[in-house]
């Protein structure tokens, strides 16, 4: 039986991080995965890499140039008279840019002498793993750390299963052919409004229902307000409160019944796109006697250090409690390796940006107000709106605003909350001023170069103690 230092069962951002950060140390590693491309072959980098955060980005930078030449570019002084969107052509754009991340995961193993299998793990005992490749042929191999990597996968509501054809998941949503004349999609989370977009800029009606009354409830309030006037605007048309209760296929369409505060409704969609959020993918993972605990929803329980609890046996990643995101994964999986390895691997979890990759873009890092007022934290908070900043007009981008929240006596920032133009990237400094303890006064000392959309980050800092340049404070 082949043995190694290190074994990690799936080859997502989680697990491919934890096996390369495992073989720097010089650690002998191993990484199973399952992930079949479209070819049948390995194909490495799990959800976020295939199906998730790089196909996804890939079509909304695709159909953000497209809403923009019919749309945007007008104010600008550019026409382009009719227009099209070529989606077979798009979405093979999208299918080369997995193909190059997929096989730089495969190249970065080779380079880091991962030893790499193509099948499903299932932990043993004495960590031991047994693998099933795609012909059925096992074999087990054994490690003195095995780190669980297995990823999640999306949640099916049992009254609208996915078909792949009609009622699609996300993989689905990110492979049409065409534009779907009427979109419908459950769930306004992330998934809902980022693939919404997509389709929607492209031309199709997009119907989304959300259960909670709530928009975007773990956002920002205003935030989600100004979201929600945007996204208003370019015609997503978002019904909250609305519970499905079936969605029958009928010929060419499928058709949803669901009951709001107006009582029972019915919609007709050309295709309908499921994103009720993700569950722990663990299925069939673990064999007798292992001791490894799922916990109430199925996850792998860990503690803050992703371990088991079981000698040598760590997981990470969407298949353990926090946020369903692929830097957090990416975070622990390193972590892991370094514990192993006999290092001080850690993750701040106060500090994991969110980023919603909408127009406007939505990100935050840190407490929202509510999180404060409901923990008796006493805070106060700065705002700039990207409408006073000289570069979001130039940019014809003025969408949204800055938030800072800071500690009413200490001044130590807790939050920054930015919906508007390339958040994704400005969050970014937010997170190095929380991760530093920093306060809104160290923020607001900060050189910010002009014009730039940083400025608003600026002056919503100095706004925390009434002194923001542009605006009445
Ligand atoms: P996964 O990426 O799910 O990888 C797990 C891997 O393990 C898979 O390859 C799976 O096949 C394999 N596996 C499972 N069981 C076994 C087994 N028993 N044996 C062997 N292999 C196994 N996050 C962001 O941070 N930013 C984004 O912009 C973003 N966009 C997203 C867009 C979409 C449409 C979706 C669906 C998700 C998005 N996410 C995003 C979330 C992100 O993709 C996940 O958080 C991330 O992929 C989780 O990484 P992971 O390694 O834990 O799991
Ligand atoms: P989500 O949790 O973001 O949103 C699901 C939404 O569906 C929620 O608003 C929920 O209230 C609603 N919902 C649940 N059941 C419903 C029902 N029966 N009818 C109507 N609405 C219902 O989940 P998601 O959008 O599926 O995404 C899953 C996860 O993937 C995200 O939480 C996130 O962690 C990750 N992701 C991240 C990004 C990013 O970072 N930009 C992008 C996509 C996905």
């Amino acid at each position: 039986m082949d043995k190694f230092d290190v074994i990690v069962i799936g080859g997502g951002p989680a697990g491919y991080h934890a096996a390369i950060r495992a073989a720097q140390l010089g650690l002998k590693t191993a990484c199973i995965d399952a992930y079949a491309g479209k070819d049948g072959k390995a194909a490495l980098g799990g959800t976020c890499l295939n199906v998730g955060c790089i196909p996804s980005k890939a079509l909304l930078d695709s159909s953000r140039q497209f809403w923009n030449l019919l749309h945007g570019f007008e104010a600008h002084g550019i026409s382009a008279k009719d227009a099209k969107i070529d989606v077979v052509a798009m979405v093979a754009r999208k299918e080369k840019i997995v193909k190059q991340f997929t096989g730089g995961v495969n190249l970065l193993f080779k380079g880091n002498k991962i030893t790499s299998f193509f099948g499903t793990g299932k932990l043993l005992k004495d960590r031991q793993v047994e693998i099933t490749a795609p012909d059925g042929g096992k074999q087990t191999i054994a490690a003195t750390n095995v780190i669980i990597a297995t990823g999640s996968a999306p949640i099916e509501l049992p009254f609208a299963k996915f078909d792949n054809k009609l009622i699609v998941d996300n993989a689905g949503a990110l492979d049409f052919d065409a534009v779907p004349k009427r979109l419908g999609v459950i769930g306004a989370g992330v998934i809902g409004l980022e693939l919404g977009s997509v389709w929607r800029r492209l031309g199709a009606e997009v119907t989304i229902l959300e259960a909670l009354p709530d928009f975007l409830g773990t956002a920002d309030r205003d935030a989600a307000r100004i979201a929600a006037r945007e996204f208003a605007k370019q015609g997503l048309n978002i019904h909250l409160g609305a519970k499905l209760s079936k969605a029958e296929v009928k010929g060419n369409t499928v058709e949803l019944t669901y009951t709001d505060a107006k009582g029972e409704q019915k919609l007709v969609v050309d295709k309908l796109l499921v994103a009720v959020g993700r569950r722990a993918y663990t299925a069939g993972l673990l064999g007798e006697g292992t001791g490894v605990k799922l916990d109430e929803r199925g996850r792998v329980a860990v503690d803050e250090h992703c371990w088991t609890g079981v000698e040598g046996v760590w997981a990470v990643g969407d298949c353990v409690r926090g946020a369903m995101l692929a830097h957090k994964g990416f975070e622990e999986g390193v972590a892991v390796a370094e514990l192993i390895a006999g290092k001080a691997g850690h993750v701040n979890y106060d500090t994991i940006p969110w980023v919603i990759y909408t127009e406007p873009e939505i990100a935050w890092a840190g407490k929202t107000e509510e999180e404060l007022k409901a923990a008796g934290i006493p805070y106060k908070t700065g705002t700039f709106p990207f409408a006073a900043v000289g570069r979001a007009v130039a940019m014809n981008e003025t969408a949204g605003q800055v938030k800072v929240i800071a500690h009413a006596e200490t001044d130590r920032i807790l939050g920054v909350h930015m919906v508007g133009p390339c958040v994704s990237e400005l969050i970014a400094e937010a997170v190095v001023a929380m991760e530093f303890h920093g306060s809104a006064e160290d923020l607001a000392r900060i050189v910010h170069a002009h014009p730039t959309l940083s400025e608003a980050v600026h002056e919503a800092a100095l706004s925390v103690d009434k002194r923001a340049i542009h605006k009445a404070n």
